[in-house]
């Protein structure tokens, strides 16, 4: 069976050679391992490996991993769907949160964020598709979350994520991708800074890519099948 390093040098080719193909420089594509139902064993490999950002959904066993590699140096990106209840915690212990879809959470993180560990870094996550079975904000809606957003004294609004419904089609796979790189150049033009497109996973990474993905979040092509 091939393992966790095998399948980050793959993949870090692959990352490499879609950003050259997208005429993109190869370091401003970086690797969010999704760890979330894998064994800690495997993330330690990875860790070994040299892969520092790792994206947890579900608050419990992010923390328990977090508490796990405390002296690992990692990066800890929370991506799942976050209830106001347990915004403390998260607050306290990530790095990240990518999926910011309404105020009074944001509001929450930034109270709730030790000052001690600088600004939680945020990306707001849009609904591209629509969907009604979906997490994140309406486009409409967009501008005046993300311009409250940037007001709040504890976060670090960083960009955009969206979890499109899958398409098996490159070029349809790109066009949810193309919106978001629109929708953060809007935002940017009206005066906020921002860094980061969170798009792309281990089906559509490539089409993520060539529209600008800053950071692809991928979790079976590196780690194999969840438990
Ligand atoms: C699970 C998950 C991923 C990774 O999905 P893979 O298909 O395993 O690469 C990426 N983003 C989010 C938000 C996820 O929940």
């Amino acid at each position: 069976m091939i393992g966790v390093t095998e399948n980050l040098a793959i993949i870090s080719d692959l990352l490499t050679q879609s950003a050259v193909e997208a005429g993109r420089a190869p370091d401003a594509v970086h690797l969010l391992a999704v760890s979330k139902k894998q064994p800690l064993s495997k993330i330690i490999d990875a860790a070994n490996a040299g892969q520092r950002d790792f994206g947890e959904n579900f608050v419990q066993e992010g923390l328990e991993k977090i508490a796990q590699t405390r002296n690992l140096g990692l990066v800890w990106h929370f991506i799942g769907h976050l209830q106001n209840n347990k915004t403390r915690v998260v607050a306290e212990n990530f790095d990240w949160v990518h999926t910011i879809d309404n105020l009074k959470t944001a509001q929450r993180l930034s109270k709730q964020r030790p000052e001690s560990l600088g600004p939680l870094n945020i990306c707001l996550q849009i609904n591209v598709d629509d969907e009604s079975s979906k997490s994140g904000i309406t486009i409409a809606k967009l501008p005046e979350l993300a311009a409250a957003c940037s007001d709040l004294p504890n976060l670090n609004l960083r960009g955009l994520m969206c979890l499109p419904a899958a398409r098996s089609d490159f070029s349809e796979q790109r066009l949810p991708f193309a919106k978001l790189r629109e929708l953060a150049n809007e935002l940017r033009s009206g005066g906020l800074e921002m860094d980061t497109l969170s798009m792309g996973m281990s089906g559509d990474y490539r089409a993520a890519i060539f529209e600008g993905a800053t950071m692809v979040r991928i979790g079976t092509a590196v780690f194999g099948n969840r438990t």
